[in-house]
């Protein structure tokens, strides 16, 4: 039988507060279940190195018939771990969630109340941020430069509490990338996208799976991913150089022929090395529309998405 709701939480190393979990979680999705909601829980253990991997299997034995664990043979990061957990999933409706309750399991309510107005894509904005002050304006500024070179508008994107569509989740299994970013993905293949406001918590228990480098890294990863503005960026900057000391070649050579050289050809000299690094960032920039069209080619993203496809039955028209 499928459910209708498939909760999907990657664990690394978090044997600490897995019971905590369980303790919230369950009861949660019981409650919703008795409003109508069938569901399952896609537990994803990315390679933990502690008792989480034990943990889980006993709490699968506990609920079989709501519960499903995915074992990874090594830490693949969070967001792979998400992928494989959406490819486990059968539910209409699937909402990621972290293990650390951070963010509260009570609030998958809202966000399942929310899909079904019909929306696909249902973000999640923290209400009071739980974080680090420092790791609260990154990310602020981050997501600023993020929306401005991806056009993807994600108003919170360090939160995974977050619910997507089955057409959007069909659509992220086809993808075949190796380092994405699941909430900018999403966004990219959903129709209608929204956002609530939700509660946010400290950690329960264990410690930030996230040093300095993996989330400088992760924010790599949204840029380079879903935006080649970056390569062509180069292409411009080579653009104006090139034109512009092109122009100075141009004015020094006339300059020479009517007041004769300056300063025995130094800035002629300067306006011939100018222009050939104009004309050197114009090659890396070419070079990188190129990359960047090889990059696009070689991530295999379905090239675009038909919603539906209007014409007469075909049925019919043999009827006919
Ligand atoms: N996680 C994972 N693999 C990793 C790192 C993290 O599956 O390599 C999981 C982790 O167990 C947690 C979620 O991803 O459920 C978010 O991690 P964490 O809470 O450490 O990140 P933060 O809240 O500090 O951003
Ligand atoms: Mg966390």
């Amino acid at each position: 039988m499928k459910p209708e709701l498939s909760v999907v939480i990657p664990i690394y190393n978090e044997q600490a507060g897995l019971s905590q979990l369980f303790a919230r979680l369950y009861p949660a999705l019981d409650k919703l279940a008795q409003e109508g909601v069938s569901y399952e829980v896609v537990f994803v253990n990315d390679g933990s190195r502690d008792k989480s991997a034990l943990i889980l299997s006993d709490q699968f034995r506990l609920r079989p018939d709501v519960t499903r664990v995915v074992l990874f043979n090594g830490n693949y990061g969070q967001h792979m771990a998400i992928l494989a957990g959406f490819q486990a999933t059968r539910g209409d409706i699937v909402v990621t969630l972290d293990a650390d309750l951070q963010n509260p399991p009570e609030e998958i309510g809202a966000l399942v109340a929310k899909m079904r107005e019909g929306f696909d894509y249902v973000g999640s904005i923290r209400r009071k941020r739980q974080d680090s002050m420092w790791r609260t304006y990154a990310s602020r500024a981050m997501n600023h430069f993020r929306e401005k070179i991806t056009h993807i508008k994600i108003t919170d994107q360090g939160n995974m509490l977050r619910a997507y569509g089955r057409n959007v989740i069909d659509l992220i299994n086809q993808c075949s990338e190796m380092n994405t970013f699941v909430p900018a993905l999403a966004y990219t293949f959903s129709r209608n996208p929204t956002e609530i406001i939700v509660g946010h918590e400290e950690r329960a228990a264990g410690e930030s799976k996230y040093s300095l480098y993996s989330l400088i890294r992760l924010n790599f990863d949204l840029m380079t991913g879903f935006s080649i503005m970056p390569l062509q960026l180069f292409s411009m900057l080579g653009m104006l150089l090139s034109a512009g000391s092109g122009l100075l070649v141009f004015l020094l050579l006339i300059r020479r022929f009517l007041l004769g050289a300056e300063a025995e050809g130094l800035f002629t000299l300067f306006a011939i090395a100018f222009f050939m690094m104009g004309v050197i960032l114009f090659g890396i920039g070419l070079l990188g529309e190129y990359i960047g069209r090889i990059y696009q080619q070689v991530r295999g993203r379905p090239r675009f998405v038909v919603q539906t496809i209007l014409e007469k039955n075909k049925e019919s028209e043999l009827d006919a």
